[in-house]
C-alpha cells in the first residue's frame, strides 16, 4: 500500500478515462459527505460551467451510504448534521432550479455500479466530484474510473478539500513530508507565490432553465425529499435540539461562526460563563477573538478558538474561505502564517489540516490501524474494559479528563487541548490502545475527520508523523491548571464539582470527592507514568 498510494492511481485512472464522450442530456455533480456546500465548491462549479457550455441541465446527486458510515465509525451527530445541511442545500438548489437527488445505497461494494447506472438512467456522459482522500473512497473512485468506460461516461475528479492538495508539496528528496515545520514553510511559500491558484473562489452554479421541472426524467427529482433517517442509525438517540442550537446547519451558520471569531464580539460562551477575555483582547484589539488566539488558544475555560471544525470537516465552508477571511480582516494580500500573530497561528492550524490530509494520502496505512512509526506497533497495551468505560463516560476521577469527555459526549465537540489531554491519558496513563480512543472520538464527534483524528491520536500516542516525544507525558493535573485556570470548564461539565471553588477543583481531596459523589482517580499519574516510559522506550520488551 505504501509503495503505491491510491491517490496517484486515481489521478492516472481519471486521466485515462474516455476523453470526450458525446454530449449527454445533463451534467451530474456527485456531492459527498465532506463537501456540503454550493459556494466555492470546485467540482460543482466545473460541473455547472460544463452544463452551461453543453446547454444541458445540472443535476446534483447525493448518496447516503450506511455501510460507509459504519466503516468510518461515523457519529449519529455527524449523520444528522449531514441531513440537516442537505435540506438547506436542497432549498438553495431549488431556487436555482437544480434538483438535489438523494438516494440511500446500503452495500458499499456495489456503490460504483449503482451510481453509474443512475448516471446512465439520467442520460449523462459527464460526472463531476471532489476527491475524498480516505483509502476506501479513493479505491471506490478508481473503480468508477475503470467502469465508466463501459458506460461511456467521463468522470472528473477534482481537488477541493485542502488549500494545497495532497501530493503537491514534497521534500527535497521527492518524498511526502513527515515533519510539520518544513511542510508548513513550504506550504506558506507555495501558497503566497500562487495565491490565486490556491485561494480563488469558485462561482456558485448557474441557474438551470425552468423547463427542467417539466422534464419527464429530471422534473420528478425535485419531489424527492432528503430522508430524515439513515438505515441502521438511530438518530432519535441524539439530543437533536441541543445539536441544532449548538451546531446550526448551513452556509449562513458557518459564516456566522467564522465572523464571530474573526470580526465580532463573541456571543455568550457555549460553556456558560461570560467571556472575560473579551475585555482583555477582543474589545481593545479590533474586537476580533483571533487576535488573542496565539496567547489564549489553549484555554478551555473560555471561548478561545473558532469552533469552525464541524463546518470545515463537512465542507459547509471551504478552507479557502477561512484563509481569505483572515486576509480581509488584516487587509493583506499575502497569507500570514506563523507563530507571532493570532491570525498567523490560526492559519497555521489550517495548514495542519492540509498536512494530515497529505499524510493520509501519502501513507494510507495510517488509516488501516497501523502506527506511522512501525516500531511502535509492538507497544504493549493493557486490556481493561473498566478503565476504557470510565474514560468514555468521563468517570476517571481526574476532573480535566472527565470534563473533556463529558463535553464530547454532550456537544459532539472538544477543545483541541482537551483532545490532546484525554488522548495522552488514554494511551499513556491507562496504556490503552490509542485506536480505541480514535474510534470512540469518531463515534462521538460532529467534526470527525479521519485525517485529523488519526493525526491527532497518533501525535498524542507518540506513534505518528512528527509525534509528541513519548517521554514528554502530559501531567493531567498541571495541564488542567494551565488550560482551565479559573476551573470554569471543569465546573461546567462535571456536575458533581460544580460548587467546588479554588485549586481543589483540579484534584479534589478524597474526602471532598467522596462527599460530592465524584469518583476517586482510577490510576495515580506518578505511578503509571513509569510504566508508560518503560513500554514506549523498548516496545515489545514487556
Ligand atoms: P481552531 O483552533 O479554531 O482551528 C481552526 C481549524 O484548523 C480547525 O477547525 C481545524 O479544521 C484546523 N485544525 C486546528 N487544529 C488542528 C489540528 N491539530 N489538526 C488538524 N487540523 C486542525 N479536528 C477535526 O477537524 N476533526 C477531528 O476528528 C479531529 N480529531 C482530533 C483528535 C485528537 C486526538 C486531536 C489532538 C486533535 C483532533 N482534531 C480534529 C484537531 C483539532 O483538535 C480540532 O480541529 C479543533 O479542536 C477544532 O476546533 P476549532 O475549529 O475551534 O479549531
Amino acid at each position: 500500500v505504501q509503495a503505491d498510494p491510491p491517490l496517484p492511481r486515481l489521478l492516472r485512472a481519471n486521466k485515462d478515462a474516455i476523453e470526450d464522450p458525446p454530449k449527454g442530456n445533463c451534467i451530474v455533480y456527485w456531492m459527498r459527505m465532506n463537501d456540503l456546500r454550493i459556494i466555492d465548491n470546485r467540482a460543482l462549479a466545473q460541473a455547472s460551467a460544463r452544463a452551461v457550455s453543453d446547454s444541458v441541465p445540472l443535476i446534483v446527486l447525493f448518496v447516503l451510504s450506511p455501510q460507509d458510515y459504519v466503516a468510518h465509525d461515523r457519529s449519529k451527530r455527524r449523520i444528522d448534521f449531514t441531513l440537516r445541511n442537505l435540506r438547506i442545500i436542497k432549498s438553495s438548489l431549488t431556487l436555482l432550479d437544480i434538483p438535489l437527488y438523494t438516494i440511500m445505497h446500503t452495500t458499499r461494494r456495489t456503490l460504483p455500479e449503482r451510481v453509474l447506472s443512475i448516471l446512465q438512467s439520467l442520460q449523462t456522459t459527464q460526472l463531476f466530484a471532489n476527491i475524498e482522500y480516505e483509502l476506501d473512497e479513493l479505491r471506490r473512485d478508481i473503480r468508477i474510473c475503470q467502469l465508466a468506460k463501459e458506460y461511456k461516461i467521463r468522470p472528473n475528479f477534482v481537488h477541493d478539500k485542502c488549500i494545497i492538495e495532497p501530493g503537491v508539496l514534497e521534500t527535497k528528496n521527492g518524498k511526502a513530508y513527515t515533519v510539520y515545520s518544513p511542510y508548513q514553510r513550504n506550504w506558506i511559500a507555495t501558497l503566497n507565490s500562487n495565491i490565486s491558484t490556491y485561494l480563488d473562489s469558485s462561482p456558485i452554479p448557474q441557474r438551470n432553465s425552468i423547463i427542467v421541472r417539466q422534464h419527464p426524467i429530471f422534473g420528478p427529482l425535485f419531489e424527492i425529499a432528503v430522508p430524515d433517517f439513515v438505515d441502521g442509525f438511530k438518530l432519535e438517540d441524539i439530543d437533536k435540539e441541543t445539536m441544532q442550537k449548538v451546531w446550526p446547519a448551513g452556509a449562513d451558520a458557518a459564516k456566522e461562526v467564522l465572523s464571530r471569531f474573526l470580526h465580532t464580539k463573541s456571543r455568550v460562551s457555549q460553556i456558560g460563563a461570560a467571556d472575560p477575555l473579551a475585555s482583555e483582547a477582543e474589545v481593545s484589539e479590533k474586537r476580533s477573538r483571533v487576535i488573542a488566539y496565539k496567547d489564549v488558544r489553549d484555554r478551555a475555560d473560555r471561548d478561545t478558538t473558532s469552533r469552525i471544525s464541524p463546518y470545515l470537516s463537512a465542507g459547509v465552508i471551504s478552507a479557502r474561505e477561512c484563509v481569505r477571511a483572515s486576509m480581509v480582516l488584516l487587509d493583506i494580500t499575502k497569507v500570514e502564517a506563523g507563530r507571532t500573530t493570532g491570525v498567523g497561528k490560526w492559519v497555521q492550524e489550517i495548514a495542519w489540516r492540509d498536512f494530515y490530509n497529505n499524510v493520509l494520502a501519502s501513507y494510507p496505512r495510517v488509516s488501516m490501524g497501523r502506527p506511522f512509526q512501525e516500531k511502535m506497533a509492538d507497544v504493549k497495551w493493557e486490556v481493561n474494559e473498566e478503565h476504557l468505560n470510565a474514560w468514555k463516560q468521563g468517570k476517571t476521577g481526574i476532573p480535566i479528563v472527565d470534563a473533556a469527555m463529558r463535553q464530547v459526549n454532550t456537544m459532539g465537540w472538544m477543545h483541541n487541548r482537551m483532545r490532546m489531554i484525554v488522548a495522552m491519558f488514554l494511551s499513556k496513563d491507562l496504556m490503552l490502545d490509542w485506536r480505541l480512543g480514535e474510534r470512540y472520538f469518531m463515534e462521538q464527534l460532529i467534526d470527525g475527520d479521519l485525517a485529523s483524528n488519526n493525526g491527532g491520536w497518533q501525535w498524542s500516542a507518540s506513534t505518528g508523523v512528527d509525534p509528541a516525544p513519548y517521554f514528554r507525558l502530559f501531567n493531567p493535573y498541571s495541564q488542567s491548571v494551565k488550560a482551565d485556570p479559573t476551573g470554569d470548564y471543569i465546573r461546567h461539565f462535571v456536575e458533581e464539582l460544580k460548587n467546588l471553588r479554588g485549586p481543589e477543583v483540579h484534584n479534589p481531596p478524597v474526602k471532598i470527592a467522596d462527599k460530592l459523589g465524584y469518583p476517586r482517580p482510577i490510576v495515580q499519574h506518578q505511578e503509571v507514568r513509569e510504566r508508560a516510559l518503560r513500554r514506549y522506550k523498548t516496545p515489545g520488551q514487556e
